[in-house]
């Protein structure tokens, strides 16, 4: 659950609650500065796992977070991409939890699209950085030359400055070849840095966990058709 795991889930009105309150603070912030100094602190955030093997090297962090500006046709993560109900969650509480995991050695970022969030996912980053010097995995549905040329916001190159490994590129269902670290193979892999370039992504091997809880299942990885259609027959199983 997640206030198991000492998160701080603040519903949507609470939010603006803050978000006023933190506008009122005799501070000199203006509203602007404000709501950015804001959106620094807070994820609005779909699902995380802070210990898998799924997606990418060594143990990682794995998060999700809410909202897409895509539609892919066979979109594994459909109920994600309308924000819905907001899921905020304190980027200090996932730092403080991901830097007491010894072995957590990497965090990959997905979605929903990691891009709409970038000022906040790159806050979490730098903090856990000031501790460990973990690689960082992400997932965006948007191309590279869309964040060069059209990013969404005035932190993309910034938040790419941090990033190790981008998969870009929408899903595109007939590209599925069921190989490699990501959806479909028109999907590109870019080592920002050199620190994975010694793994050879088009060939990783895909693997699956998946979590039932009472409220949700949660699939982490990137499945192969076959274990797609084998995980939603024994869902219908299950009723
Ligand atoms: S970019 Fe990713 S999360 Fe967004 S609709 Fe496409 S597959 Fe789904």
């Amino acid at each position: 659950m997640l206030d198991s795991l000492n998160l701080y889930l603040i519903s949507r009105n609470y939010g603006i609650h803050l978000l006023i309150n933190r506008m009122r603070e005799p501070t000199g912030y203006s509203t602007f500065q404000g709501w950015k100094r804001l959106q620094a602190n807070l994820l609005d955030i779909a699902a995380y796992d802070f210990q898998t093997r799924t997606l990418g090297p060594g143990v990682r962090t794995a998060i999700w977070v809410n909202g897409c500006c895509f539609a892919c046709k066979g979109c594994i993560a459909a109920e994600w991409i309308s924000p819905g109900q907001k899921n905020w969650v304190q980027i200090d509480s996932l730092v403080d939890k991901i830097i007491g995991l010894k072995e957590v050695d990497g965090l990959t970022l997905s979605g929903g699209e990691p891009m709409l969030q970038a000022t906040g996912l790159l806050n979490l980053i730098r903090q856990v950085r000031l501790h460990r010097e973990i690689n960082v995995i992400c997932f965006t549905g948007f191309t590279v030359d869309e964040l060069k040329f059209t990013p969404p916001s005035n932190e993309i190159q910034d938040f790419l400055s941090e990033i190790d490994l981008l998969i870009d590129g929408r899903y595109q269902f007939e590209l599925n070849d069921d190989r490699g670290l990501r959806g479909s193979n028109n999907q590109q892999f870019h080592h920002l840095s050199n620190k994975l370039k010694h793994i050879d992504f088009e060939l990783y091997p895909r693997k699956i966990e998946v979590s039932v809880n009472s409220d949700y299942v949660l699939v982490k990885g990137v499945p192969t058709k076959h274990g797609l259609s084998a995980i939603n027959r024994a869902l219908q199983k299950l009723g």
